[in-house]
């Protein structure tokens, strides 16, 4: 397998605390140090959501507009991706960042269960989010917790409400949603590949002991990889991880032994089909 491997640093999500693990960055000045560190150690993708000083989470378009700014400055070329995901707020407050016109941003363009509620994605809402998305140029990532969702975006490429052929990451072992399967798994890179190409890029992600997990299936199957606290705060079961620069480099020891390399932010940006930096 030689086809390089893009690793995504999901740094913060909205639902770890310094309380869980204090690597976990919360202000904008921890957040940018902290992605700075992934980018070291070969994360080409920054997804991000935002935090209030109480870590509570927040889609104030000036936290993510200054997190922006210090990714930019500290690590030239890297993929910006922010979250559109529903914990930070409600209806079109979870859009209102996409004027700051990242590379990319999470879409889920459906509803399932999180462990405590539903996460909803109502229909008005999704096709509202993929107009923003057009608008200001921001290729999405569909963040696929559900069988379902790999098809509702093949519809929404057929009806031109998502430009370019949809780039799906695989999201498994939230509680109440789909567990860390390998028969899905497999599954769910068949589905991609019928409905968007052999050669359509895709990615994956696992929650809690499932992180390294899924980076493993992901990264020996050709597709991409996401570590980074936001999805699991542990290195094993008796260590909390001390950075995401280490989840990220546990995923570029296993590109390594898989023989892919890392791949570039300008490499990224290329498989992604992105506007160079
Ligand atoms: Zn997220």
């Amino acid at each position: 397998m030689s086809t390089a491997c893009i690793l995504c640093a999901a740094i913060t999500g909205s639902v770890p605390t310094k309380a869980d693990n204090p690597a976990v960055p919360i202000s904008v000045a921890q957040q940018v140090e902290s992605t700075h560190e992934a980018f070291e150690a070969g994360a080409s993708i920054c997804h991000a959501h935002v935090r209030n000083d109480d870590e509570s989470p927040s889609s104030d378009p000036e936290k993510f507009a200054r997190l922006k700014e210090g990714i930019e400055k500290h690590c030239p070329g890297m993929i910006i991706q922010f979250s559109t995901g529903g914990r930070s707020g409600a209806g079109h407050a979870r859009g209102a960042m996409l004027s700051l016109r990242p590379d990319m941003a999470s879409l889920s363009v459906g509803s399932n269960n999180f462990p405590t509620r539903v996460y909803e994605n109502p229909p008005a809402l999704v096709d509202w989010l993929c107009g923003e998305m057009q608008t200001y140029d921001i290729k999405p990532e569909i963040e696929a917790f559900d069988l379902s969702h790999i098809f509702q975006a093949a519809l929404l490429f057929e009806r031109g409400r998502i430009k370019a052929m949809p780039y799906v990451q695989f999201v498994m072992g939230v509680k109440n949603a789909m567990p860390a399967d390998r028969a899905v798994f497999d599954f769910y890179r068949a589905t991609v590949a019928r409905l968007f190409g052999a050669q359509a890029p895709w990615c994956a992600a696992g929650v809690g002991a499932n992180q390294i997990v899924l980076n493993e299936w992901a990264i020996s199957t050709g597709g991409h990889a996401r570590a980074g606290l936001e999805d699991n705060v542990r290195l094993d079961r008796g260590r909390l991880a001390p950075s995401n620069a280490a989840l990220i480099k546990r995923a570029a020891d296993l590109c390594e032994k898989y023989e892919r390399p890392v791949a570039t932010p300008a490499q990224a940006r290329a498989i992604l089909g992105l506007r160079t930096a």
